[in-house]
């Protein structure tokens, strides 16, 4: 059972990155043993233009029918013999996903201390499976694939025997996928995508699984055409849990579809229990306080870092006051749907010169973002592992440096009161924190100390006497603003004319 995984580079950004991308070093070959067999990743090529890494995995099929699995798999004759004489060790199948969750756990997650904007952005990739069962045949490979933002899917029937052609085709294909993407992405498609194709588990199907299958479809399950067949072969067609994944991915849908996030559908359902009308989306009011900041500010010029399908960026087009806005996100399709609903290729000439959509990442430093009035970051720091955020610090407030810097984030004390969020979870599945009102105010702090900002608290939406709003805003100015209009001051300035005005 083979796959291999290949990108191409330059000197600035040598292919051999994807060793640290997957957490394993070119140089080496590695063996692990996994629950049926031995994974073995090693790199047929690492230059600095092409590297290739393989995962192969070995599957030792006795013990594969000693565990008592492996068996009922649709298609093969139930004889004794089958349990032995089958495809088990060479088709890619859900042994492969399991081998690839355990052996790129991290790539998986999209998590690379060493070179985290590198797993953060897409990269040239090449994927190739040699022998993919598919049930469906290529037709279907194209139609799961197909939708992914790869360049080129490409789905080569295999001979059954080829030396007899005229014996047609087997159920395999060689599998080759071409196209830019985040490693990450790509992984999380093949570990779901392999398993379906192949329509078979070699293990029981629990409860659990609906939540791997959420974390692992998250960006592109929800809105995938064919994300009902995926669902239920994925679940091993068990309907209870098909329909519980539907449910929650019906969610995400209605989150990304209609402006709202998934808070809000929880929103929507806790309030209108009360009242008789429609109480204003959580979302919508963030926007309307953030709005608010901007104006009292005086920003004319605003980065919405973060902007995701960019409804921010719709709702300060509106304002003829803000002249220049930039909406960023390293999410291309984020990007791609932003510029849908702006209408970006139908605008007149005025509207569009206000609007730019930039790809990047925020933890990275970049030059077109400097000279701006106001930064924005709803809804985003959630999204970045902890230890990533100072970078995303010295990036925005570092570098960046504008006058104003809005920055929204969910105050978890406040999820005790939507009733449909299970105790003890986030509001959104890609949240990889949550703060209380404490831990959120001692970042910001510190924040502005370091960087030579001043910084307030908004709550937005329900101020709860017991446990506070369920969105926190913190509005940082440059504490050199107010005093002159000049530039070139010191952060120690800052803090001294702020200890002077406060004397
Ligand atoms: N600001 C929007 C979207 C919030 S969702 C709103 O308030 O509704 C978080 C967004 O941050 C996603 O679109 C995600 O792609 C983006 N994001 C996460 N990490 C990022 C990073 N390192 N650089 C740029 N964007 C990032």
């Amino acid at each position: 059972m083979f796959l291999t995984i290949s990108t191409t580079g330059t000197p600035e950004r040598p292919a051999t990155d994807l060793g640290h991308l997957l957490h394993k070093h070119p140089e080496k070959a590695q063996t692990f043993s996994t629950s049926h067999g031995t994974a073995h990743v090693f790199y047929p090529e690492a230059s600095v233009e092409r590297c290739t890494a393989a995962l192969l995995l070995e599957v030792d099929p006795v013990a594969l029918v000693r565990r008592g699995k492996g068996k009922g798999r649709g298609g093969a004759p139930d004889s004794a013999l089958a349990q032995y004489v089958n495809d088990r060790p060479y088709a890619a199948s859900s042994l492969l996903s399991v081998a690839m969750s355990t052996v790129f756990k991290s790539a998986l997650r999209g998590v690379c201390a060493a070179l985290p904007e590198r797993a953060d952005a897409p990269l040239p990739l090449r994927i190739v499976v040699p022998a993919l069962p598919a049930r469906g045949g290529a037709e279907l490979v194209h139609k799961l694939f197909g939708p992914l933002g790869w360049t080129s899917v490409e789905a080569r029937p295999v001979a059954l025997d080829e030396q007899f052609p005229e014996w047609g085709d087997s159920r395999y294909v060689q599998l080759a996928l071409e196209g830019e993407l985040r490693l990450c992405d790509a992984l999380r498609q093949l570990y779901v995508l392999l398993p379906v194709l192949d329509d078979a588990k070699h293990y029981w199907v629990a409860t659990d699984e609906v939540d791997k299958l959420l974390r692992a479809g998250e960006g592109w399950l929800a809105d995938h055409p064919e994300h009902k067949l995926i669902t239920s072969r994925y679940l091993s067609r068990r309907w209870g849990l098909t329909r519980q994944a539907m449910d929650r991915l019906e969610l995400v849908r209605l989150a990304e579809a209609d402006d709202l996030d998934v808070e809000d559908v929880d929103n929507a359902v806790d309030e209108t229990t009360d009242t008789e009308e429609r109480p204003v989306p959580l979302a919508e009011q963030r926007r309307g306080a953030i709005l608010e900041a901007l104006r009292a500010a005086g920003a004319s010029r605003v980065l919405d870092l973060g902007c995701g399908q960019g409804q921010l960026v719709q709702a300060l087009l509106k304002d003829i006051r803000f002249t220049e806005i930039v909406g960023v996100d390293v999410s291309v399709r984020a990007l791609t749907i932003a510029g849908r609903r702006l209408k970006l290729d139908r605008l007149g000439e005025r509207q569009a010169a206000r609007v730019t959509l930039l790809q990047g990442s925020l933890t990275y430093t970049d030059k077109r973002l400097t000279g701006y009035d106001a930064a924005v970051l709803s809804e985003v720091i959630e999204h970045l592992d902890l230890p990533r955020l100072p970078a995303l610090e010295f990036a925005v407030f570092g570098s960046a440096r504008p006058q104003t810097v809005l920055v929204t984030t969910p105050n978890v004390e406040y999820n005790v009161r939507w009733e449909t969020l299970p105790a003890g979870h986030v509001r959104h599945g890609d949240h990889r924190f949550e703060w209380t009102r404490g831990e959120f105010s001692a970042w910001a702090a510190a924040v502005a100390e370091r960087n030579g900002y001043e910084v307030r608290f908004v709550p937005v939406g329900p101020d709860d006497p017991e446990v506070g709003p369920p969105t926190q805003m913190a509005v940082f100015e440059k504490a050199d603003k107010t005093e002159t209009g000049k530039t070139g001051k010191t952060e120690k300035t800052g803090k001294s004319e702020k200890e002077a005005k406060a004397a």
